[in-house]
């Protein structure tokens, strides 16, 4: 059998889950993204290609001026998750009809960009917090990303809380901060209640947003993921398609809607 018709047999089950689900969910990753023009971390042109891991912890961040100052550069000229300049693509927008269509209740994701909610999906769980927004570490107040990147561009290379004078972060967890505990608590209610679990992008390398497939797989969920590339945890699923998201989801979504409507 050729990879085609295999891809095509893979979608049409998933499509079937899909039809019949009741308490779906999606996850997703970074993959989801990428055809938004917004780089994964592990891919061949990943965040982490370019970037020292091991200086984006929250301690690094609180105890060095000038590693704040290269990240407020960095936003200032496009090179971060707080950019404005990129679009939902037709994975995120696939998955937000998924939603309106009840397949699923809502999306689980690890990416901080927004796009989920941007492409209409209305009950989303973001892990690792959002880079559309700008806190106050001290007394987290937050801000939409402009008001604070214009304060950069107008000359404070390191801006500071205006009401507390804390220090300023994007909204986003990094390493050796503590995901959102209701969050997560919410995502593993939805984890161990899905019928239906569907991850879409994502190395599944990343503890412990990578628990949630497991979980839902224990609980009886027909389980299937769409990934460029294989995983460590493709063992454990029902259906794998190696695939892009966008045309795979365009091509589940076009299924689903002749079962749902
Ligand atoms: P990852 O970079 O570890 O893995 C991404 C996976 O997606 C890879 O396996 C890759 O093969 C696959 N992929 C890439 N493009 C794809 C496409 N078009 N269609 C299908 N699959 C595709 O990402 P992760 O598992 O989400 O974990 C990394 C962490 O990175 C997360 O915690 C997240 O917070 C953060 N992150 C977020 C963004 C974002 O918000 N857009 C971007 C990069 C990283």
């Amino acid at each position: 059998m050729g990879t085609i018709p295999r891809v095509n047999d893979a979608i049409e089950r998933i499509a079937t889950w899909a039809g019949q689900a009741k308490t779906g969910v999606a996850f997703t990753g970074a993959g989801i993204s990428t055809e938004s023009g917004i780089p994964d971390f592990r891919g061949p042109n990943g965040f982490w290609k370019r970037n020292d891991a091991s200086k984006f912890t929250i301690q690094n961040y609180v105890q060095d001026p000038e590693h704040r100052k290269e990240r407020w550069r960095q936003a200032v000229e496009g090179q971060s998750f707080m950019r404005t300049d990129v679009q939902p693509n037709a994975g995120h927008v696939a998955l937000a009809r998924l939603e309106q269509l009840g397949s699923i209740r809502g999306v689980i994701t690890q990416n901080v960009d927004g796009l989920h909610q941007e492409a209409g999906s209305v009950n989303v769980l973001e892990l690792h917090g959002t880079a559309k927004k700008i806190g106050c570490l001290s007394c987290g107040e937050r801000w939409p990303v402009p008001v604070i990147l214009e304060r950069v561009q107008a000359g404070e290379d390191d801006p500071q809380c205006t009401y507390c004078g804390g220090i300023l972060k994007s909204a986003t967890i990094s390493f050796g901060q503590q995901l959102p505990t209701d969050v997560v608590e919410e995502a593993q209610r939805w984890s161990v209640e899905a019928d239906f679990f569907l991850v879409v992008g994502s190395s599944l390398v990343v503890s412990p947003a990578n628990a949630f497939p497991g979980v839902a797989k224990r609980m009886g969920a027909n389980l299937a993921i769409v990934n460029r590339e294989p995983t460590d945890l493709d063992g454990m699923f029902d259906e794998v398609v190696l695939a892009d998201a966008g045309p795979t989801l365009t091509a589940l979504i076009e299924r689903v809607e002749r079962v749902r409507t």
